[in-house]
């Protein structure tokens, strides 16, 4: 692995440098650049079917294949992504963004963590296995399907799974964009929560009006949508959506056990993820961990109407809109929670108010694999054997396209990352811790050869 190591990083610097922010129109060359970065790597690296998907509405994406010695071994997809965020804001950067720097035994720069890093990790692991076996070729056949719009909200990722269904057919999709809990605390994520936004308007007229003329004789818009919003949950934090809680699966009591064995430092997690709040808060009965992976939310995410600017000025506000995002555990379902919401709403619109709400694209389903599944045992043990020390289960409080991927292929989904909650992904001085990369490497190599060798590639195939 030493030897492997040196190449792995100015690997991965290399393709830090090319600047794939998806979601600027004006880096789409860059995207290109950086698919065409990883299909050479490939093919350097002896993958034998390696393509560019770049002839569809979707960013280029990459897929390459290795199909095992054994034609009977089980297939492995492995999903992750080579777009990254955006830069700003610029100036809270130690560094140009895309000058990796290395830094102790830290690799600097975005996209290290999110997600180049992790797919690098990946390329290491066969290198690795086919180094450890003194094989030409891997135990399980490998595809690898790495996406080029993660960051945009996968737009494109359900037509691309119906268009290339044959090509991505696999018995295990191996989900890789997910942190450890801690350096060391490593885990192995067993899901993901969904997503579903709205925007909610509140129309009262065409144009604000006097307070002092109309005040008290026409309704307010601003004060009927503060009325929605602090209807949304009880005092107990429970959210008032008829019917939002009827699919919520509850964890597991191994879950819960090992959630609550996991180190938790109230002020210390506040201060790495609070963003200066000052004390916790949720739904009584749940403990921090449950409440930001097994439990759903409702947040406003923003609020605005009538006049902000300085000093005042007396109206009534036309119009008031209200951000609001949803995030959704097992077995809810965002077209659900969707309707639950329009009724929500069409309850809490006084006589006199237009309510519009607008809903941000399909919402993302949530996702979970059991500890109990044997492929997710199969991850345990080798995270375990990687890492030298025993491996809770955890989830994850984010989303992404894990059940739209399992859905479409109709295999299980586990999740193999090793990088960091204070990477600081989507955010200024991302980094990758490079040790835990190459343990992460060391698991995925130790997996390949344990889903060929034990029972569970019998269960796949
Ligand atoms: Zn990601």
């Amino acid at each position: 692995m030493a030897a492997l190591s040196d190449s792995f990083v100015s690997d991965l610097c290399e393709w830090i440098r090319i600047p794939s922010i998806g979601v600027d129109p004006a880096h789409l060359a860059d995207v290109r650049r950086s698919a065409e970065w990883l299909a050479e790597r490939l093919t350097a690296d002896g993958w034998p079917e390696v393509e560019v998907w770049d002839d569809g509405p979707a960013l280029p994406a990459v897929f390459a294949c290795w199909p095992a010695r054994d034609p009977e071994a089980p297939t492995v997809l492995v999903y992750g992504h080579h777009d990254v965020q955006p830069v700003d804001p610029l100036e809270k950067w130690a560094h140009p963004p895309f000058e990796p720097l290395i830094s102790g035994d830290e690799i600097r720069g975005r996209g290290a963590s999110d997600d180049k890093g992790q797919v690098a990790m990946h390329l290491l692991a066969v290198r690795a296995h086919l180094a450890a076996t003194g094989q030409d070729a891997p135990s399980v056949t490998l595809k690898l399907f790495i996406e080029g719009e993660e960051e945009s909200g996968s737009p494109h990722l359900r037509k691309l799974l119906e268009d290339r269904g044959s090509q991505l057919e696999c018995d295990l999709v191996v989900f890789t964009d997910t942190a450890l809990h801690e350096r060391d605390a490593p885990t192995v994520n067993t899901g993901q929560r969904g997503v579903l936004g709205a925007e909610i308007t509140f129309d009262g007229g065409t144009d604000d009006v006097h307070s002092g003329r109309a005040g008290g004789a026409i309704p307010n818009p601003a004060t009927a949508l503060a009325k929605l919003i602090a209807a949304l949950h009880d005092d107990d934090g429970r959210i008032l959506l008829d019917g939002f809680y009827d699919d919520v699966a509850e964890p597991s009591t191994r879950e819960r056990e090992d959630y609550a064995a996991l180190p938790f430092d109230e002020q210390d997690w506040l201060k790495r993820n609070g963003g200066g709040a000052q004390k916790t808060h949720g739904e009584p009965g749940y403990t921090t961990y449950e409440r930001l992976w097994v439990r759903p939310t409702a947040e406003v995410n923003g609020i605005s109407g009538g006049y902000t600017g300085p000093g005042f000025k007396t109206i009534i506000p036309a119009t008031a809109t209200a951000k609001i995002s949803f995030r959704l555990v097992p077995h809810q379902h965002p077209d659900k929670v969707k309707d639950q919401l329009e009724r929500f709403v069409a309850r809490h619109t006084p006589e006199g108010i237009t309510a519009t709400t607008t809903i941000r694209g399909e919402g993302v389903p949530p996702y979970a694999i059991s500890p109990d599944d044997p492929a997710n045992a199969a991850v345990k043990e080798a995270v375990e054997l990687a890492f030298d020390q025993p491996v809770r289960f955890a989830r994850a409080g984010g989303s992404g396209p894990a059940a739209v991927l399992q859905q479409r292929l109709g295999v299980p989904l586990v999740y193999l990352g090793a990088t960091l909650p204070d990477d600081r992904v989507h955010a200024p001085n991302e980094r990758v811790v490079v040790p835990l990369l190459l343990k992460g490497a060391e698991a995925a190599a130790h997996l390949w050869r344990m889903l060929a060798e034990t029972a569970i590639a019998k269960r796949l195939s």
